[in-house]
């Protein structure tokens, strides 16, 4: 009794001390818990301008929203940088480079981008309890903490602390955008500033300088000098930059030559083998070029060329110049006349016969909305409305805008241009504009009716287009680019919410918002689009072109066959770093020839853009995903459209979503820019 007593006690002790072992390596867990929540919820509030993606890695969201579009501001006329250098200590110098590295957006400036911001931040100091950037206010500066410490909130809730080194509201030198959260000093504190205005100035004269500079280097090579302007640019388009460390052969005597490089930065030595020997020829610098025998014909290098110490080369190879050049078949589109010959089923020219007073709107014929104007569509800018004449004989979609908003956004040149283009466009993928017409609070653009409804409401019907829909939809796009390229017109502002169908299912483009005029061999600077469609060198201000719009071609395809576009986030800071990766995950089910139009789209030098080469839009059309496209069918409206079953019948409004009747009246504005309207 007595031995099986102690064996008892024997054993609930031992009990007892594991009990205690798993109390401790219990709360060493909590406690562990608690030091990763904590820096999680340090991390979320790194970057106040930024939300943590959801979901890890490059996976894409799924959009189900419309996308935002971004306005472009006027640009300056002369781009001349207003503030003034400011010199920076060696450890300022550190900090702000630091700063920069660590941040997702920033850290993707080149080296010669991030030493302008190094040497153009200003500095401004802040007491306690004053506000840097208001939730919800528009920003228009950056800032890297110098100095001192700063709290964000956001709608009331402490996210984190701000000290030196860190970067924030970064997103606003990139467009005016709203700040979503607060940042307040604690302390005393110094920040370095930079204005966007100032940002988009400096790198949009440095590109434009280094263009102007390669171009001067491009004209002084023998093989190039008899190319006009317009090709150098293009080549230019296509020429990547590589780097070069001390003592590296960047060509080797006898070796096969494929590349043309111009020197930027550096010195390199061009030696030849004499006897066994390496006998020193030359030395050449920045603007000198060599191996242009190399793009035209066959040949062994006959020299060997190694870099001096660090240099960096401007190179084109061979084959990527093939398709840039010759360029006497600049001559883009092979099929234009045919493209103006293609009868219009029945659109009559933008008449002057329609009066804006024999316009009624048409109503809801049933639902909750019963008796009301039928709203067609709600943009950024303005309201669509459809509408009928008198007699019921024709339908019409008519785009309302408010003039007082027009000009407090600043988008008067974009509402005028919108009208003159649409005005001067006869393609059968592009809506019809049948009138313009204005009063003291609107103006008004009366176009064809898209009964089909957006292509972008189908396809968050169905969540993705099989291959037919998709390559059908893209073509429709293409032959519109055909059009409109041809008439120096960029479109700009391509995605699934500004592509509409007819009865019969044919795709049109509207809404020209952000289209542009442009010569060609020109670039413009300004940041505009829709976030998960902007070509990469719209995001670096390097100056953009037609390119722009075969970028967001790829993107299109994508989003159709994938149900979403290859680069989102609900946060568009996060989008832009994602683009300039360029890195893309294509769903298991999409086809190679798929992969392969949209990879060959989406180059990131534009020069090398499927659609931007030497054949332009004929090479898009020949790729092996539109294999089963008969072109001249399309155009001649002999293609049934795999679309039409996408297409519901009923009211003549089943195709679009509901809108409630707006009953507010916009304010009345009599500035006068909308004289010529
Ligand atoms: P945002 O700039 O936000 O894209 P917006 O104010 O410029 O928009 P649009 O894109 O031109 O306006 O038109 C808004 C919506 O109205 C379209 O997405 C579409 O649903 C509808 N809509 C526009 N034009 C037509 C048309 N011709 N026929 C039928 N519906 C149309
Ligand atoms: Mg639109």
């Amino acid at each position: 009794m007595e031995k099986q007593l102690e064996d008892l006690r024997q054993q609930l002790d031992k009990q007892c001390l594991i009990n205690q072992e798993l109390q401790r390596q219990n709360k060493e867990l909590e406690q562990r818990l608690q030091e990763k929540e904590k820096l999680l919820q340090e991390l979320q509030g790194d970057y106040p301008d930024h939300d943590f993606p959801s979901q890890s890695g490059n996976e894409p969201e799924v959009r189900t929203s419309r996308a935002a579009v971004i306005a472009p501001e006027p640009i300056p006329e002369t781009l001349e940088i207003t503030s003034t250098r400011v010199k920076k200590t060696v450890s300022e110098t550190s900090l702000i480079v630091k700063a920069i590295q660590k941040n997702d957006f920033l850290s993707r400036l080149d080296e010669e981008q991030t030493a302008m911001m190094v040497d153009l931040l200003v500095a401004s100091d802040f007491s306690p309890g004053d506000e840097v950037i208001k939730e919800g206010v528009e920003g228009d500066s950056m800032y890297i903490v110098a100095a001192g410490e700063l709290c964000v909130t956001q709608a009331g809730r402490n996210l984190r602390t701000l000290t030196r080194g860190d970067v924030f509201g970064e997103l606003a030198i990139l467009y005016n955008c709203k700040r979503t959260a607060t940042v307040k000093a604690k302390t005393l504190v110094r920040l370095w500033c930079m204005e966007r205005q100032t940002y988009r100035t400096i790198i949009a004269n440095k590109s434009k300088k280094k263009r102007e500079q390669l171009m001067g280097f491009l004209k002084t090579s023998r093989t190039l000098k008899d190319l006009n302007d317009v090709q150098l640019s293009k080549i230019i388009d296509s020429m990547e930059e590589v780097k070069y460390q001390d003592k590296d052969v960047i060509v080797r005597e006898g070796s096969e030559g494929n590349t043309f490089y111009i020197i930027l930065k550096g010195e390199v030595l061009v030696t030849k083998n004499v006897n066994g020997q390496q006998k020193q020829i030359r030395r050449m610098g920045k603007g000198e070029h060599f191996g242009e025998q190399a793009l035209i014909r066959e040949v062994l290098r006959t020299a060997t060329c190694t870099a001096d110490g660090p240099v960096t080369c401007f190179a084109i190879d061979k084959e990527v110049f093939e398709e840039t050049i010759p360029i006497e078949h600049l001559e883009l589109f092979d099929d234009s006349k045919v493209l103006q010959e293609a009868k219009a089923p029945e659109a009559p020219k933008m008449s002057s016969t329609l009066r804006f007073k024999d316009l009624v709107p048409a109503l809801y014929q049933e639902g909750r909305f019963q008796g009301d104007p039928v709203t067609l569509g709600v943009g950024g800018f303005g309201r669509v409305e459809l509408m009928t004449t008198m007699n019921h004989g024709k339908y019409y979609a008519m785009k309302r805008v408010s003039k007082k908003h027009i000009v407090m956004k600043r988008q008067e040149e974009h509402m005028l241009f919108e009208k003159k283009i649409l005005k001067s466009i006869q393609c059968d993928f592009i809506v019809r504009l049948y009138g313009a017409f204005k009063d003291t609070r609107y103006i008004y653009m009366v176009m064809e009716f898209c009964i089909g409804g957006e292509v972008w409401t189908k396809l968050k019907e169905v969540g993705r287009f099989d291959e037919p829909i998709a390559t059908f939809c893209t073509a429709c796009v293409v032959e519109a680019y055909a059009y409109l390229h041809k008439k120096n017109i960029m479109y700009r502002d391509l995605k699934p919410e500004n592509l509409m169908m007819d009865v019969r299912g044919y795709v049109k483009l509207v809404d020209f918002g952000f289209a542009k005029e442009m010569l060609r061999g020109e670039k413009t600077y300004s940041f505009v689009g829709t976030p998960e469609y902007m070509a990469p060198e719209i995001i670096k201000n390097q100056g953009h072109d037609f390119a722009v719009d075969f970028w967001s071609l790829g993107i299109l395809i994508f989003e159709l066959l994938a149900g979403s576009p290859p680069f989102s986030s609900s946060e568009p800071g996060k989008i832009y770093p994602k683009i300039l990766d360029g890195v893309f995950k294509y769903p298991p089910y999409m086809s190679e020839a798929a992969k392969s139009i949209i990879s060959k789209l989406c180059r990131p030098r534009p020069g090398q853009r499927l659609g931007n080469t030497k054949n332009g839009i004929k090479d898009v059309r020949h790729h092996r995903w539109f294999s089963n496209m008969n072109w001249h069918k399309l155009r001649m409206g002999q293609v049934d459209p795999p679309t039409v079953r996408l297409i519901r019948k009923g009211p003549c409004y089943i195709n679009f979503d509901r809108f409630p009747h707006d009953q507010t009246k916009a304010d009345e504005e009599f500035s006068g820019w909308d004289r010529d309207f």
